[in-house]
């Protein structure tokens, strides 16, 4: 029998036990009866992973010592460990965790009065090819497990204050989100259940590069998911060459799934901008950009481009930013400019992962 005390992370690793983060209510509930434990236990078992925020088997003494040295036989507490923890002057928080397999993936807290908001990542890198974006740097390595999705939720939830709770989630670290549908849905399905974090589907934004088919099928799963789609140019040319994947897909394609978006779920599609300097900032982008969403359910968030030290592409000024967004706000579409956050700590997705894939991107 293992001794909980003794029992660590790595060793959960080693044995290549399954997360107890992974396991549905009904799922542990089936577990303990499978192993003549009684079923309340479950009940309290989660209680302690959700609201109580325990970090670690010996921290559930409301159960006995029997039953807690069985948990810790049969699965890992998180397969993740935090590698860093960064702190920014404006309390946004970001983690880069070490996977079981030694891949790297961020997630970060962002603070506002009333507010707190985490970014989580999908993939191990990305496919996309984003000129400005760090992610994609070294390509795809793999796609994110639902535990290892729903692990940065929980671990991000331990930095809170006590009385702190998360509101909002966005689906916007690392990799494509809806290239890993299949285990993107299940673990926004537990956040839903009434005994994790009871979150609603409307407090959930996904970010994708615009991949139709898609979108299409997150629109027909019957949830109020927010959309954002990244659109960063209003013409095919242009935008083929700062998302490269848009070659085979093009804007009208991705603009006409967003719209049955709409439909299907009521929910008004954003279109994220990141305003690159003297490549998609000019007031004519602007005026092509109204002449395409100008009569769709949209949403416009301009995004300053966050420096990457590897890219030598710069982000707008201010100024040319103010002058793109009222050219849409003039036109009837609304418009924001997405607030800095972390700027200290190198926030933006995928660059902290950087220096520990250097090496990769080099060869
Ligand atoms: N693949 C998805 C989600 C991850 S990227 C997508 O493309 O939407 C999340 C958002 O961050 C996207 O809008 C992306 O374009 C933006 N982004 C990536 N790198 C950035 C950078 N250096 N500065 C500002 N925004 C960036």
């Amino acid at each position: 029998m293992i001794d909980t005390k003794e029992f660590t992370v790595l060793d959960a690793m080693e044995l290549k036990l399954p997360t107890i983060f992974a396991l549905s209510l009904p799922e542990l509930e089936q577990w303990c009866l499978d192993h003549q434990i009684k079923k309340y236990r479950a009940g309290q078992i989660y209680r302690w992973l959700f609201p109580m925020r325990a970090k670690s088997w010996e921290e559930m003494t409301d159960l006995p010592l029997e039953l807690r040295e069985k948990l810790a036989a049969s699965f890992s507490f998180f397969t993740s460990e935090i590698e860093s923890h960064q702190i920014a002057s404006d309390r946004t928080e970001k983690l880069l965790l070490k996977l079981h397999d030694r891949e790297f993936v961020e997630c970060v807290v962002m603070r506002e009065p009333n507010r707190t908001t985490i970014c989580i990542s999908t993939q191990v890198g990305c496919a996309m090819g984003c000129v400005f974006c760090a992610s994609g740097l070294a390509g795809l390595t793999r796609n994110l497990t639902t535990a290892e999705i729903l692990e940065q939720i929980t671990q991000l939830d331990r930095l809170l204050d006590e009385q702190e709770k998360i509101t909002n989630i966005v689906v916007m670290g690392i990799g494509e989100p809806l290239a890993n549908l299949a285990n993107l849905l299940p673990a926004l399905e537990r956040l839903h259940e009434g005994k994790t974090f009871n979150f609603g589907s409307r407090r959930i934004t996904i970010s994708t590069v615009g991949l139709p088919e898609k979108i299409r099928e997150l629109a027909r799963i019957g949830k109020r998911y927010s959309l954002a789609v990244s659109l960063h140019a209003s013409n095919d040319k242009l935008r083929t060459e700062i998302v490269p994947v848009n070659k085979n897909i093009g804007i009208r394609e991705i603009l006409e799934a967003a719209e049955y978006y709409f439909e299907q779920t009521g929910r008004r599609v954003t279109y994220e901008y990141v305003l690159l300097s003297g490549i998609n900032d000019s007031p004519r982008d602007a005026k092509q950009l109204v002449t395409l969403l100008k009569n769709r359910h949209a949403h416009v968030n301009l995004i300053p481009m966050n420096a990457i030290s590897l890219l030598d592409i710069g982000g707008s000024s201010q100024e040319t930013a103010r002058t793109f967004s009222h050219i849409l706000n003039d036109a009837g579409i609304v418009t924001t400019i997405r607030k800095r956050k972390g700027a200290d700590i190198d926030a933006a997705c995928g660059q902290l992962r950087l220096p520990k894939i250097h090496d990769q991107i080099k060869g």
